[in-house]
């Protein structure tokens, strides 16, 4: 069990802990600014490197799939524009590039908003205080790990 420091006393208290058994401040058990993703920064990061957004927002094989795909897109557009003959292959494969590059950062964004809505979505330190002050620590604990499991967690 990991252990972190309150940050109104200093006391090491468990980080499943959801107050500190010293002082009482109420310990978030996941930390808001841990779960905030930035939808504009994951665009921002796709449109950078295809696939960095996913990577940014923890899809790490959906981003490195989906990125690849797109940068073998874009090699393939350059192969067919650096032959001789003309042909229609540097267009079409610019144009799936371009597809999958746009495909990345709408889904980076989306997918950073999607994430911030389920992460409020769940109750954090608001609702579980109440219970804090009215039991001893152990039995708020077990209830905050049977409140985590009908989460489906
Ligand atoms: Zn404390």
């Amino acid at each position: 069990m990991a252990m972190i420091k309150c940050p109104e006393c200093g006391r090491d208290i468990s980080s499943k802990a959801v107050s500190c058994p010293g002082c009482g401040t109420p310990i978030s058990p996941r930390s808001p600014s841990q779960l905030f993703k930035s939808p504009g920064t994951a665009a921002v990061l796709s449109f950078l490197i295809p696939g960095l957004g996913q990577i940014y927002n923890g899809q790490i094989g959906v981003g490195i799939f989906a990125g690849a795909l797109t940068i073998v897109m874009y090699l393939a557009c350059l192969m067919f524009l650096s032959f001789d003959i003309p042909n229609y292959g540097g267009l079409i494969f610019g144009i799936l590039g371009v597809f999958m590059h746009i495909f990345c950062i709408s889904d980076a964004y989306k997918t950073a908003t999607k994430m911030n809505e389920s992460a409020n979505a769940a109750p954090v330190v608001e609702r579980v205080v109440p219970a804090v002050e009215q039991h001893p620590i152990d039995a708020t604990i077990q209830e905050y790990e049977s409140w985590k499991q009908s989460q489906g967690k």
